[in-house]
């Protein structure tokens, strides 16, 4: 992104959204605060964050690469609404204890994974 301060506006704006967010709705919020910023721009931006790990990503169910700040950058997992988009980061012993497990059994090293939990959170499930 062209000039540090729309970077800056970038992070300012993934800090307020809730929950994970895909480019388009993080380049309407941007829009919406009066940034005049083009889409790619701010697809070529999430990418390098989400590179140097100051961004999480997930993919939701089609595929689609969704951001967000989070709260930790020790490794974790989100359990995240798929109507709303609210993001809770989760611990997953048991899901740390597997991988370790059957990785070792068939001689994988360097092992890493991705777990992402989706469903109805309860305001969404309510209405
Ligand atoms: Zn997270
Ligand atoms: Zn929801
Ligand atoms: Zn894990």
């Amino acid at each position: 992104m062209r000039g540090t301060r729309q970077a800056e506006a970038l992070v300012a704006a993934l800090a307020d959204l809730p929950g994970f967010r895909s480019a388009q709705e993080i380049h309407a919020e941007l829009r919406r605060r009066g940034e005049r910023v083009g889409l790619a721009t701010v697809y070529r931006h999430l990418q390098v964050l989400s590179e140097e790990g100051s961004v999480d990503t997930i993919r939701d169910a089609s595929g689609e690469t969704l951001y967000r700040q989070c709260e930790t950058s020790a490794h974790h997992h989100h359990l995240t609404c798929r109507k709303c988009g609210r993001s809770v980061e989760v611990e997953g012993r048991a899901v740390e204890q597997w991988a370790r497990r059957v990785a070792r059994d068939a001689g994988f090293t360097e092992l890493d994974h991705t777990v992402e939990l989706f469903g109805l959170c309860p305001q969404c499930a309510r209405a």
